[in-house]
Order: C-alpha cells, then sequence, then structure tokens
C-alpha cells in the first residue's frame, strides 16, 4: 500500500477544525462567548462559533455547517436572555441532548435593578431585545468574570480528567478579567459627565458599570431605520451640545452619520462584538479594551 492516500487523508484531517480525541466539543453563539470558552477550554477541545465574527446575532440562519456542530456538540454555551431568538428552535431539534449553558439565566449577575435607569431615553418599546433588559451582558466584564468558573465547571463535568485544569484556567482568567475592569473604571472615570448617543443599543451593562453618560439609542434593530420621531429627539440632542459625540457600529454608520450631519458632534465607532478582531482567547479582553478606546478618543478631548 501506498503512503500517498494516507497522507493526504491525514492533510485533510489537519484542515477539520481541531476536534481533541478526549476533551468536548462546544459550540458558542457569539465572538466574546467562543473567546471566553476557548480561554477556559484552551487545547483540551474544540469550540465553534454559530454567528461569524462581524454578523448580528439578533436575526441569522443556521447553515448546514453550523447546524451540524450544533447536532455534534457536548456543550453548547449561549449568552440566552432574548439575544439570539432564532437560536431557541435549532437548540430543541438538533441538541437536544447536548450540556446547555445559558451564560444570562446564571444567578447574581450585577444587572441594574431597572436597567432603563442605566441608559435614560434606551429602553423603548420598539426594542428587538427583551422590553426594558439588554442581553449584551458580556459588556460588563464583572459579568464575565461570573461566567468563567460556570464554564470550567460544565467542562469538568464532561470531562473529569482535566477538571482541575479547567478551573485554574476560569481562575487565571478571572484575575486577567477583573484586573482589566479595574483598569477601564480608571480610565473611563473622566468621562463620566460627557453625554454622547449611539446607534444600537447594546452598551447598557457596559454604561451601567462605567457610569456613563448615555443619553439614547437611535434602534435596537439593525435592519430597520429609526422612527422620525426618534430621529428628532437624538438630533436635538446632537444640536444642542448635550451629546458630544455619536456612535456607530462597525459597518453601520449611515444613522450615526444623519445624526451628526453639521453639528459639532464627533462620529465614533463602538464594537459590541469584536467584529475586526481575530477570534480567540484574546479577543474578549481586547474588544472591552477597544471600547474604552473609542469612548476616549471620542470623548475625551
Ligand atoms: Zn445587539
Amino acid at each position: 500500500m501506498k503512503p500517498a492516500p494516507v497522507l493526504a487523508a491525514l492533510a485533510v484531517l489537519a484542515f477539520l477544525p481541531a476536534r481533541a480525541a478526549s476533551g468536548p466539543g462546544v459550540v458558542t453563539d457569539i465572538p466574546p462567548v467562543h473567546s471566553l470558552v476557548a480561554r477556559v477550554l484552551g487545547g483540551e477541545g474544540a469550540v465553534t462559533m454559530l454567528v461569524p465574527a462581524g454578523q448580528s446575532p439578533h436575526d441569522h440562519a443556521l447553515r448546514p455547517s453550523e447546524a451540524r456542530a450544533l447536532g455534534a456538540a457536548d456543550l453548547v454555551v449561549i449568552v440566552g436572555g432574548g439575544l439570539t431568538p432564532w437560536l431557541d428552535r435549532p437548540l430543541a431539534t438538533l441538541a437536544p441532548r447536548a450540556y446547555l449553558v445559558v451564560l444570562a439565566d446564571i444567578p447574581g449577575l450585577p444587572v441594574p435593578q431597572r436597567e432603563q435607569d442605566a441608559a435614560p431615553g434606551t429602553g423603548a418599546p420598539d426594542s428587538d431585545h427583551e422590553e426594558g433588559s439588554d442581553p449584551h451582558l458580556w459588556l460588563n466584564p464583572q459579568i464575565a468574570a461570573i461566567w468563567l468558573p460556570v464554564i470550567a465547571d460544565a467542562l469538568a463535568d464532561l470531562d473529569p480528567p482535566n477538571a482541575q485544569v479547567y478551573r485554574d484556567r476560569a481562575e487565571a482568567a478571572v484575575r486577567e478579567v477583573l484586573d482589566l475592569d479595574a483598569a477601564l473604571a480608571a480610565r473611563l472615570r473622566p468621562l463620566s459627565a460627557k453625554g454622547y448617543i449611539v446607534a444600537h443599543d447594546a452598551f447598557r451593562h457596559f454604561e451601567h458599570r462605567y457610569h456613563l453618560d448615555n443619553l439614547g439609542a437611535a434602534t435596537t434593530v439593525h435592519d430597520l431605520p429609526p422612527g422620525a420621531a426618534r430621529l428628532s429627539t437624538l438630533r436635538k440632542l446632537v444640536e444642542s451640545g448635550d451629546a458630544l459625540c455619536v456612535f456607530a457600529e462597525p459597518g453601520e454608520t449611515a444613522i450615526a452619520e444623519q445624526l451628526a450631519a453639521g453639528t459639532g458632534a464627533r462620529l465614533g465607532v463602538l464594537d459590541p462584538l469584536g467584529a475586526g478582531i481575530e477570534p480567540g482567547p484574546d479577543l474578549y479582553p481586547r474588544l472591552v479594551a477597544n471600547l474604552a478606546d473609542s469612548l476616549e478618543a471620542c470623548l475625551g478631548r
């Protein structure tokens, strides 16, 4: 038997997502959750995500490869809380026996008592999120710090020989995330009285944690333009000078440009998902630090 076909087969295997023989196969929803899981899982297993970088998690059509990944998953880790309503049905039909961790349902998360308090004017009924709650929970690093040990426990249950490895990695990751959180709190403190508005209402947990002054959001629906009344209210905040900056999301700058046009307000970009960052364990801390960079660059002048 010639060795060539064997080598060819090995070469093909090398390009498949690395699936360690012993470790769990994990499916996640979005890049920041993928990043947190990858940090804990290390090389012990394989982790994939359903919503690729740069795509909205609020609506998504599963591709066949993603459906297969769900069907083969040992563990599924998602934010939940209304972030990905389209995922409920595929989860029930494709991965009924997978170990499911819904991060929004973990008790004790530091969320505002009434989330509207965090960002006045943004708790509007035309939200595509569950009314009054913001599912972009990962943007508060103190919440990520609570999630990490839960992720480690799930991996430990599925892969007992590596239980201590997962718990040690989670512990180190919690320290890193909380150090970053403290650094961001110090950096962002001078910005707490600087008003701004956002195109997408995704930052309430970040704003609540760091006491930022979000004056309003244009819309939570990526694909639908905001109503005329909402735009007019926001435009007045910009014209009056109360809102110093208008923040768009990456690749969706039209509404922000329209709101800032002809005023002294500056334009910025806030990226809640890490669209421009290489997926992996380093994405999460970079994503959060990038938000602080963007806020400083626009508001801190
Ligand atoms: Zn969103």
